[in-house]
């Protein structure tokens, strides 16, 4: 790995702000190793669209904003990559769907925006399953993306173009979107750190719809750190849109930071706008902090080398001062069947727009309007996006919004509940495995039902709105298996606290 894409953002930052590296630099050294990635796999299928003379022009006037304006962004200089759902100037936002192909938006997401605002450089619109729904990437219409560490799997989904982007080093950080676990599950496969937010704390203005209630921007780093700074340049309340909270934003990078090192990574720092002070907890030092291990996530037929690597994540963990405590979360298991009555019931309304009039290609239709709708959608969605459609909008009709919609709504708030239960009796954390399994092959998991339990640990913090982060805890029959850490509602800074005390003491391990 060349040097410039080995660079964490707190390295890359300084070394761009002392004036020791031209951002134009970092810049092609992404871009090279996009290249040496497509050439060495036969692609890898990860990127839909970039620009390079864009992104070289966006270096230069980073580079003469950072000659100028001090301090210097939270990225500033840092090329990142942005899932193809996350509206963009300048590059295509598809979505993964031929009924977007070739789309431009006339607007920009707010966080993008932000990041910009903190000196970020997109460089790429990356693959991701169609409108976000999947598990595996292999829904996208531009065809299926690949794991880097192993290019017959996947790299998880929805957002698994742009967590194999930062696996393979193409860029340090990079933006997906989570509605059910999209961001956490291709985190744990592709052996990165991957954060969902708490509802709220990020704007929706500009992510394309798919089930508000649960859609959140999240953020992929190789590491913690990395994450941290990522969230923390998004964050915040916005105007545009009224679900984001008002709460302040922690300097969650430097929660990530080990106390000694702050001032250093604090040096001529711009925040943002929205920050307040942190903790002065140092995060080697976890005394105090209860772990809660939720059996329901360990259940007997846990792949053994994933329950293994949970146990030394948890005794690590334990070395530094947390203690442990057996919980339940009683309605776990309700949280797919829930997902998938909640999550389609939402899609079937949003993607509504979608229609040949206001958006992406249209097809003629010798039968009017109506015909053209029809030809439009059924040419322009995919088989899943269709199956969702259909399914959301027969649990929303008539006959049948009491007995699924209505009471899905219901468990719904049971799940929710669950987690106050125990986040109020004296629990900070829970640990759990991410995922059920590691990366499987591609077109192994042929059946729509089987590929949804790939969420069954992931959903219920999307139905809850709690945040929630996955990080690298080792390798089980050589690949990555990631450690998820939950946390109450608006309760980032800890969960990044102990992430990254985590991924300190792991070293190594943590991919191995
Ligand atoms: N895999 C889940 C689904 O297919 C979650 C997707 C997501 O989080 N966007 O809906």
């Amino acid at each position: 790995m060349s040097e410039l894409n080995d660079l964490c953002c707190t390295d890359l930052v300084q070394r761009v702000t002392d004036g020791q590296l031209a951002v134009k630099d970092v810049v092609a050294a992404a871009f090279k190793r996009a290249d040496s990635v497509v050439a060495g796999h036969e692609g890898l299928n990860i990127i839909l669209h970039s620009d390079r003379k864009e992104s070289r022009k966006a270096a230069e006037e980073t580079l003469s904003s950072i000659a100028s304006a001090e301090p210097p962004g939270l990225l500033a200089g840092v090329p990142v990559v942005l899932k193809d759902n996350i509206a963009t100037l300048g590059l295509p936002t598809t979505c993964g769907s031929r009924i977007l192909d070739g789309y431009v938006s006339p607007y920009e997401a707010t966080a993008v925006t932000r990041m910009r605002a903190q000196g970020a450089i997109v460089i790429a619109k990356t693959n991701m399953d169609e409108f976000a729904m999947g598990s595996s990437t292999e829904n996208s219409a531009y065809g299926p993306a690949r794991n880097p560490h192993d290019p017959s799997r996947v790299p998880g989904g929805s957002s698994g173009g742009s967590a194999a982007c930062v696996a393979a080093g193409i860029a340090p950080v990079g933006f997906g979107s989570e509605t059910g676990g999209s961001v956490r599950q291709p985190a744990a496969f592709c052996g990165v750190v991957g954060v969902k937010p708490t509802y709220g704390r990020v704007s929706r203005f500009g992510l394309v719809a798919f089930a508000s209630s649960l859609d959140q921007i999240g953020v992929f780093g190789r590491t913690v750190n990395d994450a941290a700074r990522g969230l923390e340049a998004i964050a915040g309340f916005d105007p545009y849109d009224s679900t984001t909270s008002d709460e302040p934003v922690p300097e969650y990078s430097l929660a990530a930071t080990h106390l000694h090192e702050r001032p250093r990574a604090d040096k001529k720092r711009r925040k943002n706008p929205d920050t307040k002070e942190l903790s002065p907890k140092d995060p080697s030092d976890l005394k105090g902090v209860v772990f809660g291990w939720p059996r329901e996530y360990f259940p007997e037929n846990l792949d053994p080398g994933i329950r293994a690597l949970c146990e030394r994540a948890r005794d690590r963990l334990s070395s530094l001062g947390a203690t442990f405590r057996e919980v339940s979360l009683p309605h776990t298991s309700l949280a797919i069947p829930v997902y998938y009555i909640v999550a389609p019931a939402e899609a079937s309304s949003n993607l509504a727009r979608f229609d040949g009039v206001r958006y992406g290609p249209r097809v003629k239709s010798e039968f009017g309007l109506k015909g053209m709708y029809e030809d439009t959608r059924s040419e322009g969605f995919g088989p899943e996006v269709t199956r969702r459609i259909l399914l959301g909008t027969y649990v929303l009709s008539a006959g049948y919004y009491d007995a699924y919609y209505r009471k899905a709504q219901m468990v719904r708030t049971l799940i929710a509940q669950d987690f106050r239960e125990v986040f109020n009796s004296g629990v900070h954390l829970l640990l759990t495995p991410t995922t059920p399994t590691t990366a499987f092959e591609i077109g192994a998991i042929k059946d729509p039902y089987e590929m949804y339990l790939s969420d069954i640990f992931t959903a219920t913090a999307n139905l809850a709105g709690v945040p929630a982060m996955s990080l690298p805890i080792g390798r089980t029959n050589g690949l990555p298996v990631g450690g998820q850490i939950i946390a109450p509602h608006f309760g980032e800074e800890e969960m990044f606290r102990a992430a990254f005390a985590l991924e300190q003491a792991l070293g190594k391990e943590a991919h191995s």
